[in-house]
């Protein structure tokens, strides 16, 4: 039987933070139960909602051939949920799959977290939480528009932990506003010294889906725009971080993500191994193995699609051979694991050893036997390899790309 992944999504927080270019928006506490509601719906119903817009699920997440062993509950910030209504959402996927859950992530941010909601949490079979902890400098947390400051991460794990809730990942953000080396330095050590067991480190994107992006890229001032560090601090951040977590004995299992040996992210792995996984909720994607598809954004679209008894899926696209290549390096590269060569150019019948072996002596992959992986020192460049490798590969399969 094959494994299965469940995204829920929950778009609703409690401002917006300004570098933030996720769909998400600020929503009063009554729309809570309305869209739990909905994806509950959406969940129970998800074969036919499916089948009506051209989704072929075929035997792919039928019970007898899958079951749920990981689920995700991402956001936003679904931590501002009533708990009763995150144990809602599980119980309907208890009764719509085949359930083996090993790994329940819940996101939440710090300052939502009390005993008695964890305690909650726990109960309805939540046993990790990804906390968005961004840094551990209060006037970084502020200039970001965060709700949280450095005293409510101290505040929140020890709540977690006494609860039973022991696999907790700390996300850390390079490259806000106000950030410098000493401050950098000092989120990282904090963060590693408080032992959660995975940690994940973004680097800041400047683009006009944020507040602060559009800022920056119209040489504006607001959202302290011009106190970025500049891109080569930032890349100096990640490699600091890179030695310092790799010291304290974390090990980087993909481009942003360190874990302590074997606590990686079951969940996220399936994405970057193309496995199948269904999502749930406005803007929740899905992958089958042969088609991906997205529901709307709108959380409001969203809610009355759903409560209409329609599906609120917007685009389906059916995978070529071409994109699927294209997925096998973009996705699979991003691991420190690797991807393996030879399956691939057997499954899509193309040659890669010339183009690898190449890159291989300019530095810019390392090959062990069948395996191929991007080595440490050049993640920062992973885009331009895998565009390179990408491009010796003219034709797949007979479909022009
Ligand atoms: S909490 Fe996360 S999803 Fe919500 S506004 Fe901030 S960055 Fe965006």
């Amino acid at each position: 039987m094959a494994n299965l992944g469940i995204y829920i999504q929950v778009p609703f927080c409690q401002t917006k933070c300004t570098y933030c270019n996720f769909h998400t928006g600020v929503a009063s506490p009554g729309r809570f139960a309305p869209y739990a509601a909905a994806v509950c719906h959406e969940i129970g119903y998800h074969r036919a909602l499916l089948e009506s817009v051209g989704v072929a699920l075929g035997d792919v997440f039928r019970p007898q051939s899958h079951s749920v062993d990981t689920v995700y509950v991402g956001g936003g910030t679904p931590s501002l949920l009533e708990p009763e209504l995150l144990a809602d959402m599980l119980q309907a996927l208890r009764t719509n799959f085949e359930c083996f859950f090993t790994e329940i992530t819940l996101e939440a941010d710090p300052e939502t977290i009390d005993a008695q909601k964890a305690a909650q949490w726990a109960a309805a079979g939540f046993n990790r939480i990804s906390f968005g902890t961004q840094s551990f400098v209060d006037e970084e947390l502020k200039a970001a528009g965060r709700m949280h400051r450095r005293a409510d991460i101290y505040r929140a794990v020890p709540i977690l932990r006494a609860v039973g809730i022991c696999n907790i990942s700390c996300d850390l953000i390079a490259g806000l506003p106000k950030q410098t080396h000493a401050s950098w330095r000092q989120s990282l050590s904090e963060a590693i010294a408080l032992g959660p067991e995975h940690i994940s480190i973004y680097l800041m994107e400047i683009d006009e889906g944020s507040r602060l992006g559009l800022e920056v890229l119209q040489n504006g001032s607001r959202y302290s725009a011009k106190d970025i560090p500049s891109e080569e601090a930032m890349a100096e951040f990640y490699e600091l971080a890179q030695l310092e977590l790799k010291s304290a004995g974390y090990v980087q299992y993909e481009i942003s993500n360190w874990a302590k040996p074997g606590l990686e992210s079951r969940h996220n792995l399936k994405y970057w191994q193309r496995q199948p996984y269904l999502g749930f909720g406005a803007g929740a994607h899905s992958f089958s193995g042969a088609q991906r598809w997205a529901n709307r954004h709108d959380a409001a679209a969203y809610v009355g699609a759903i409560s209409e008894g329609k599906s609120a899926v917007e685009s389906v696209d059916t995978l070529t051979p071409a994109l699927a290549l294209e997925e096998e390096f973009f996705l699979g590269l991003r691991q420190l694991s690797g991807i393996e060569i030879g399956h691939i150019e057997r499954r899509y019948g193309v040659s890669l050893a010339e183009k690898v072996e190449e890159l291989a002596s300019r530095g810019m992959l390392e090959k062990r036997g069948e395996l191929v992986r991007l080595p440490a020192n050049k993640l920062s460049v992973s885009n331009e390899i895998m565009v390179e490798l990408l491009r010796s590969v003219p034709v797949v399969a007979g479909a022009a790309r």
